[in-house]
């Protein structure tokens, strides 16, 4: 399939986990992609690899919560590209911490990156795409945003604000022909889950709550993404897509 061929993905949080999954996706489905990332060595060393499997793709070193930095990246992908047609706000940061433990500063620090960095992206791609007519723009939510988990309450609260800025971006949005959708997986195999977690609390976890007795992978995510961004998806807005093998079905 070749859905996004003279398509323009913007992905953040690209060089990894679900994100590089993601990238990967779209340019197999001939998408041209600007991905922005934190660690630059990473995204440089993913950029080349990328780019012997004959990807489109231009990289730039970002923290998403510097909106300056976005700005600039945004412009420069803009000046390459001519448009973006797609968003992907991926970018994230998690761990755990009990409510009482939690320092300001790490509380600043998880809405900083989470819910702040994808409104810098995503107000800042909405500009380009609204003066185009169109476009779409998917946030990475959780089932963390719909349901609690102990000792995430910082997590939990940007993830939230992700749900209900995803539906207010909808309602202001839909007038400029954009679309606004937000993907909320469940326990998905990346290099942040497997920092925080166990191999001994991943199987008492797949055990107890997840009834497709796995936990996800990337690629169970990002079909979800192309699908949202693709014509099928066209009358879809506004919508926060579970994906997680079940859990919230308890
Ligand atoms: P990873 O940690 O594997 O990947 C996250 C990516 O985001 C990394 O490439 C990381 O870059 C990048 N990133 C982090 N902070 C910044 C920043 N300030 N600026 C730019 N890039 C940044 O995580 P996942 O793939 O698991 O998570 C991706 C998204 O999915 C997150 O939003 C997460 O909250 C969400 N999610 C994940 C779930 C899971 O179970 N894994 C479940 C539900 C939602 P670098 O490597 O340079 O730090």
């Amino acid at each position: 399939m070749n859905r996004f061929s003279n398509q323009v993905v913007l992905v953040t949080g690209g060089s990894r986990g679900i994100g590089r999954a993601i990238v990967e996706r779209f340019a197999a489905e001939g998408a041209a992609l600007a991905v922005l990332d934190y660690d630059r060595d990473e995204l440089d060393k993913v950029g080349r690899e990328w780019k012997e499997a004959g990807y489109t793709c231009m990289t730039f070193p970002v923290d998403v919560s510097n909106q300056e930095q976005v700005d600039q990246a945004v412009a420069q992908a803009v000046s390459a590209y001519g448009k973006i047609d797609v968003l992907v706000n991926n970018a994230g940061i998690a761990w755990e911490e009990p409510f009482l433990d939690i320092q300001a500063q790490n509380w600043r620090k998880m809405l900083d990156v989470n819910l702040n960095g994808m409104f810098y992206v995503a107000q800042r791609v909405a500009k380009e795409m609204s003066a185009a007519g169109s476009g779409s723009i998917i946030n990475m939510a959780s089932t963390n945003g719909l349901v609690g988990e102990a000792k995430y309450a910082h997590y939990n609260a940007s993830k939230g604000g992700i749900v209900l800025l995803t539906k207010t971006m909808a309602l202001e949005l839909g007038a400029f022909g954009i679309r606004v959708n937000a993907v909320c997986p469940g326990y998905i195999q990346t290099p942040m889950s497997e920092a925080i977690d166990s191999p001994e609390f991943i199987e008492e976890y797949i055990r107890t709550k997840i009834p497709l007795g796995r936990v996800g992978k990337p690629k169970d995510i990002s079909g979800v993404f192309a699908f949202l961004a693709s014509e099928d998806a066209a009358f879809i807005t506004g919508e926060t897509i579970v994906v997680d093998g079940g859990q919230l079905a308890f």
